[in-house]
């Protein structure tokens, strides 16, 4: 495609830490709609990673403002082909109108937003994962012209524009969101991602510089299912006063992490963002409910 570039961010409003720490992240709403659009290119862009460019007169205001961004994206029954999903409450109107019967929807990261002649495109990466559900099983059969319906991002919070140090811990459901924080925090903010991957993961590299833009971010490999190596790992990178620290993936996984960060290093909230992005055993994993059940936000 040609003439692209990418959406800004959503109009800037203070949200959590004062304006004047160095992880202040600006905020935003956006227009909070159902969209429906159609697959116009399909990319194995990794091993594991399919992505999925959509469009449709309805992405048209699109946007998406911040690195941790989600959409809830809406799926066909695989059985009967129907797509039940919200409708948009009227043209250029906030809100939707929700369907009577049952939906498949899953929680995506809103990837890149590219402006064209042609109009707006929004690329999401989906990880073709073991156990596939109704969204990964769609995207390993998805091809030009298959619907969809996107609903938000509601609300976006910008990547800090003024911490030192990034540390990323992902999965590989994560590594398009590591990727959107590499690129939307300054050339000058050093980026170390530990990545947990299953296989050899000798893809994640290419993966992340060609996604995000930047050449020079620290990879750290890990395999998965290991909560155990997550506080080595990240003990061996160093969070400092100047880090900010963005962690997503197995929830599960992600619990002695969370609690070494805010017990044993007593990190301010401002400082951390861990996120379960998925759960083993749980389908359709409500990402609001807390990761530790014994010690919630
Ligand atoms: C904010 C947010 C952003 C996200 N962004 C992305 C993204 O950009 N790309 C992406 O691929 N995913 C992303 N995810 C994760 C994705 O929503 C889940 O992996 C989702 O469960 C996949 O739906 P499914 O229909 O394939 O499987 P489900 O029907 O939800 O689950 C079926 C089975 O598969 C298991 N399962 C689910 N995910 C995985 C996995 N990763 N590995 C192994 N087993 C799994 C479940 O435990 C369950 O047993 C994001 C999640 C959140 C909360």
């Amino acid at each position: 495609m040609t003439d692209a570039s990418t959406t800004p961010a959503a109009a800037p409003r203070s949200q959590g830490p004062d304006a004047a720490s160095p992880f202040f992240r600006a905020g935003g709403r956006n227009r909070f709609t159902a969209r429906r659009g159609r697959v116009i290119a399909v990319e194995q862009v990794a091993p594991v990673l399919l992505r999925v460019r959509l469009t449709g007169p309805d992405f048209a205001d699109f946007s998406s403002g911040g690195p941790a961004d989600h959409v809830k994206v809406f799926f066909p029954d695989p059985g009967s082909g129907e797509l039940v999903a919200p409708t948009a409450a009227g043209p250029g109107e906030d809100g939707i109108v929700r369907p009577d019967g049952p939906t498949l929807a899953r929680d995506f990261t809103p990837l890149r937003v590219t402006r064209t002649t042609d109009g707006v495109a929004l690329d999401i990466d989906f990880y073709l994962h073991p156990s596939p559900g109704p969204a990964s099983g769609w995207a390993s059969r998805a091809q030009a012209g298959d619907e969809l319906v996107v609903v938000g991002p509601r609300g976006s919070r910008g990547a800090p524009q003024g911490a030192a140090r990034l540390v990323l811990v992902c999965d590989e459901t994560a590594l398009p969101s590591a990727t959107r924080w590499a690129a939307e925090v300054p050339a000058t903010t050093t980026v170390d991602l530990i990545a947990v991957t299953a296989g050899d993961g000798s893809w994640v590299a290419e993966y992340v510089s060609s996604t995000s833009g930047r050449d020079d971010v620290r990879m750290h490999l890990l395999p998965p299912d290991d909560p155990d190596a997550l506080v080595p790992a990240v003990d061996a990178v160093g969070v400092d006063p100047a880090t900010f620290l963005f962690a997503a993936g197995e929830a599960s996984t992600l619990i002695p992490l969370r609690r070494h960060l805010k017990r044993t290093l007593a990190l301010p909230a401002e400082q951390v963002s861990v996120n379960g992005y998925w759960k083993r055993g749980t389908a359709a994993f409500d990402h609001h409910a807390p990761i530790d059940p014994s010690d919630p936000d």
